[in-house]
């Protein structure tokens, strides 16, 4: 029976409770979600001999094995053992001991990305390099940390519902002499992105630079290659996106073309930031629920700490969070209560 299981010791093992009594879904991290092929071998080894026969591409996208018994956990633990270290120490570069023991902690969830550059002709960086050296930054800690990283502004990668969502940026640099102004520029980025462009009567581009999202949109759509992206790539970060039954909410933008340097030094500073909103003891809080805790102002202090800032980055001063309805469920009603507008039938 499940009283008789260390349930809490299991979850920090990545073990997660099944509503079958005394079985469990193993969760393997995947950083960046990219990896070796080879390891769905493990994947299906796992399966078919602990547990049902089948996996689940888990909402996080690791690697979900259900149906494992807790009388074979341990067995699992020791089997796993190799791909901890090939992922973690090997590809990620972690500082930690692997055992047989499995999974160290949970705390620092596994970091989603989109595919980025390493396929995507929309993406403007590496979102899987990356994720593995921030890996290296949050990894193994008990606490609590959401990322996700998408490889431009379009996040698929759902970034603006993690504690930290960052997108891939870049500045887009216009080479008037090669421009036939067909246009093409500016209907994509009316399209995709954010209006920002315009034909001037001289049937070259014009651009309102303070609204550009630094997507690409246009360097894709021009034909002659009159826009291309500068080779220093920046990111947009959002800060507090969540789901939840509670407060789920929208992150609100708190970095804007950042480096890849400075963003590091950030996330170096997450659990300095957590030890102290949490005294050094952590326990299980959303990594969201710190920074709300602690308020934008002290959290923006510690968490930049150190941080050596590009020039071109700039800080939210100011964040303000709107809680979504669900709590009051105000605009909940039968579609027969529903106001209606027009003629009365
Ligand atoms: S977020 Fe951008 S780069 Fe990533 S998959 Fe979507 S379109 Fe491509
Ligand atoms: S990079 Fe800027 S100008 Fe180009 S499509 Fe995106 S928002 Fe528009
Ligand atoms: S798509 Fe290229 S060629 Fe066409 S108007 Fe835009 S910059 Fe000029």
């Amino acid at each position: 029976m499940n009283h008789d299981i260390d349930i809490k010791k299991l979850r920090i093992n990545c073990f997660r409770q099944s509503k079958v009594a005394g079985e469990f879904m193993l969760q393997l991290r995947v950083p960046g979600s990219l990896i070796e092929a080879k390891y769905l071998q493990i994947v299906q080894d796992i399966a078919q001999n602990w547990g049902n026969g089948t996996f689940h591409i888990g909402m996080r996208q690791t690697l979900n094995i259900p149906g494992i018994k807790y009388e074979n956990i341990e067995e699992v633990n020791k089997y796993i053992k190799n791909y901890i270290h090939d992922i973690e120490v090997e590809m990620c570069d972690v500082d930690m001991d692997v055992n047989e023991h499995g999974y160290p902690t949970i705390g620092a969830r596994n970091i989603m990305s989109c595919i980025g550059n390493s396929h995507c002709i929309k993406a403007n960086v590496n979102t899987y390099q990356l994720a593995r050296k921030i890996e290296k930054l949050i990894f193994p800690s008990h606490y609590h940390i959401k990322v996700s990283i998408a490889g431009c502004p379009n996040d698929c990668a759902k970034g603006h519902f993690n504690d930290f969502g960052i997108m891939g940026i870049a500045k887009m640099e216009y080479h008037q002499e090669r421009c036939i102004g067909c246009g093409a520029c500016v209907r994509a980025c009316e399209h995709h992105a954010t209006r920002v462009l315009s034909l001037n009567k001289d049937g070259k581009i014009d651009k309102d630079t303070c609204c550009c999202v630094g997507c690409g949109e246009c360097v894709i759509a021009c034909p002659t290659s009159a826009w291309t992206r500068q080779e220093k790539t920046f990111y947009r970060v959002t800060l507090g996106g969540r789901t939840g039954k509670q407060y789920p909410r929208m992150g609100k933008i708190f970095l804007n073309w950042i480096s890849e340097e400075a963003l590091l030094q950030v996330f170096g500073n997450w659990q300095k930031f957590s030890a102290w909103v949490m005294d050094n003891k952590p326990e299980y809080l959303h990594g969201g629920h710190l920074i709300d805790i602690s308020g934008y102002p002290k959290f923006k202090e510690l968490i930049l700490d150190g941080v050596e800032l590009n020039p071109e980055c700039l800080v939210a001063e100011e964040l303000y969070w709107t809680e979504n309805e669900q709590r009051a469920n105000i605009h909940l009603k039968p579609l027969s209560q529903h106001k209606k507008a027009g003629p009365k039938e």
